[in-house]
């Protein structure tokens, strides 16, 4: 496991879901038990000792990368969803993606007052679906400790607007 590349494990899919996008497919990694294992660790380490009180997961892959995280941080996990999936009270945020635009929802009792949260997602990209999650932990009383992504676009400039947060991806294109 020491030599493992996680970048070996992630697909470029030129022109989905439509043209010019290059989709990074994170299955490959997902697959592969060490490769899935040396990902969720990583996302891990920096906030083991943080005291991060739960995981803020964002719909969908995020989730499958969320789960993971808050259990070997030995804590829970908020699923952060797409307008109407919620069966509970919610706030709601738009925000803009890289291909179109869309509602994240959030119960609005998932986090107690002060709790100290890290949000999880596998692509950071434009970041506005990062900024809209910021946006609902802090709606919701919470406090954004920290930010962990797999993979980070950094020609799309995300970062930037994302200054104010402890940012830590794993792989960088
Ligand atoms: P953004 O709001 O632009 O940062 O987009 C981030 C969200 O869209 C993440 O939840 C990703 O799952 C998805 N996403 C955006 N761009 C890509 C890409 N090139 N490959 C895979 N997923 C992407």
């Amino acid at each position: 496991m020491g030599d493992l590349r996680m970048e070996d494990f992630i697909r470029n899919v030129p022109d989905f879901p439509k043209e010019g996008i290059q989709f990074k497919d994170i299955t490959p990694l997902l697959g592969n038990p060490d490769a899935l294992e040396t990902a969720v660790k990583a996302l891990s380490e920096p906030f083991r000792d943080a005291g991060i009180d739960a995981v803020v997961a964002i719909e969908a892959r995020g989730f499958l990368l969320g789960a993971p995280v808050a259990m070997d941080l030995g804590i829970g996990l908020v699923p952060v969803r797409k307008a109407g999936k919620l069966p509970w009270h919610t706030y709601g945020v738009d925000y803009a993606l890289e291909y179109g635009s869309a509602t994240l929802e959030m119960h609005q009792d998932a986090l107690k007052e002060g709790s100290r949260a890290l949000i999880v997602d596998d692509v950071l990209a434009t970041s506005g679906t990062m900024q809209a999650t910021v946006e609902l932990v802090e709606k919701c009383g919470g406090t954004v400790v920290g930010i962990a992504v797999l993979i980070e676009l950094a020609f799309l400039k995300g970062r930037d607007k994302l200054t104010d947060y402890d940012l830590r991806s794993l792989i960088v294109y």
